[in-house]
């Protein structure tokens, strides 16, 4: 019998659903690239229903009592008094997702003496110190796939978004206003300008198809070059370093994920080297960038917008600079968290329990850490390390 933690962002404020706008979600057969989509013997939950919030458990509550094993599921994260903390101890299994996340830091993992697997209910797991995990030999495993395409929505939305001026116009309409040349005075078309991420993974390559039919020059630069078909069906310029990427942006999406190499990738210096008056979207990981650098950006005019979900450390403090910043098109992090993603994590989370409880292999393309070493889309996408540090900091939301 196991005992698994999981811990999951609060129900609505409004309590948990009693109905959804729609009836259901649209059947999608595989991925972009063919990897199939998470293969579970079977779910117990309602596709398109809350799941990623306490009440809905990611539907896992009858799977995994009836074999006997524990679940603690619980939205109380942070200090070293919360559930998370206090149910560490004789804990195999540890879920939590990169909206809400459990930090798993040296500290935690040094008094978590049974601990065995950490799984992101999402993709992400900088939010364990993956050097520690692989000391330790825990498993670190995410389900990979499951919300990329939710997230390059989220980063078009952001970029048209930011580039047309819609949330202040949207707000002149909400104050009762009519105020056309104020909502015109900060407004272009995105046709016609350069546009490039920084990586060009599952995330990154579908933002770049998704842009492609607004006739925009698409550059990108990533560890990993894309086929020659690839940047010729799509019009690709490939850089070779993040620096002579953004000096001709005039828009910039970052889409790696956190790591040594990435961590505070985008600092004042980096930031120097951009366009005067770019826009920067960022729904990859708060720490990719200076959090200080940004507001200074927008307030000189640098930067011409800066827009993201993704916050360090989660949940952003209420003092956070990135709520007040001008011209910024925050939202908490939610792009990977539509009811459509949860569907699909939930039960990867599910395919993912299976297999360890039946000492079957984990799908090599969800492994981050694995035997004490990076593997699968670890071993492709992240270097060794840590970057929790700082991550106490998210006690300061609830004070
Ligand atoms: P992926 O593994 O398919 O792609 C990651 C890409 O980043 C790879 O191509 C890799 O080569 C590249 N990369 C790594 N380090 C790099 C570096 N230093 N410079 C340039 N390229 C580098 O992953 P994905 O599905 O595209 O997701 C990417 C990241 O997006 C995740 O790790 C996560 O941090 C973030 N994400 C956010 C949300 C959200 O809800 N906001 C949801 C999913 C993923």
């Amino acid at each position: 019998m196991a005992k698994i933690v999981c811990v999951l962002y609060d129900d609505p404020v409004t309590g948990y659903p009693k109905s959804y706008p729609r009836g259901g979600l649209p059947l999608l057969q595989k991925y972009p690239d063919g990897q199939s989509l998470p293969t579970p013997e079977r779910v117990d939950f309602e596709p398109g229903t809350l799941l990623g919030s306490v009440s809905g458990e990611l539907g896992l509550r009858k799977f995994l009592e009836s074999q006997g094993h524990k679940l603690v599921v619980t939205s109380d994260k942070d200090g070293s008094n919360s559930v998370l903390d206090r149910e560490l101890s004789d804990a195999e299994i540890v879920i939590s997702q990169p909206f809400w996340p459990a930090y798993m830091t040296k500290e935690r993992i040094a008094k978590a003496s049974n601990l065995k697997l950490i799984v992101t209910a999402g993709i992400g797991s900088d939010h364990t110190d993956l050097k520690a995990a692989m000391e330790k030999n825990i498993t670190v495993a995410e389900v990979t796939y499951c919300n990329s395409i939710s997230v390059a929505e989220h980063v078009v939305m952001m970029i048209l978004g930011l580039v047309r001026n819609y949330i202040p116009s949207y707000q002149w309409v909400v104050k009762g206003g009519w105020n056309i040349a104020d909502c015109a005075a900060r407004s272009y078309d995105i046709e016609g300008m350069t546009v490039g991420t920084v990586a060009a993974g599952r995330i990154g390559l579908a933002v770049l198809r998704r842009l492609k039919p607004f006739d925009v020059k698409l550059h990108y630069t990533d560890k990993h070059r894309l086929s020659a078909e690839v940047e010729k069906e799509l019009g690709l310029t490939y850089h070779p370093s993040v620096e002579s990427l953004v000096a001709c942006c005039d828009v910039v999406t970052i889409n790696c994920p956190l790591h040594p190499e990435t961590e505070h990738l985008f600092n004042e210096t980096l930031i120097n080297k951009m366009k005067y008056g770019a826009y920067l979207v960022n729904t990859a990981r708060g720490k990719i960038c200076d959090r200080d650098a940004i507001a200074k950006a927008l307030e000189s005019g640098k930067l011409a917008g800066y827009a993201g979900d993704v916050w360090f450390p989660q949940p952003a403090p209420k003092d956070h600079p990135w709520r007040t910043m001008p011209h910024h098109g925050m939202t908490p992090h939610i792009s990977g968290t539509t009811l459509s993603a949860q569907a699909r994590y939930a039960a990867g989370v599910r395919e993912i329990l299976e297999c360890w409880f039946a000492k079957k292999p984990i799908r090599n393309e969800y492994l981050i850490v694995d035997k004490g070493k990076l593997a699968g889309t670890g071993k492709h996408s992240y270097t060794e390390g840590n970057a929790t540090k700082g991550s106490e900091e998210a006690a300061k939301f609830s004070t």
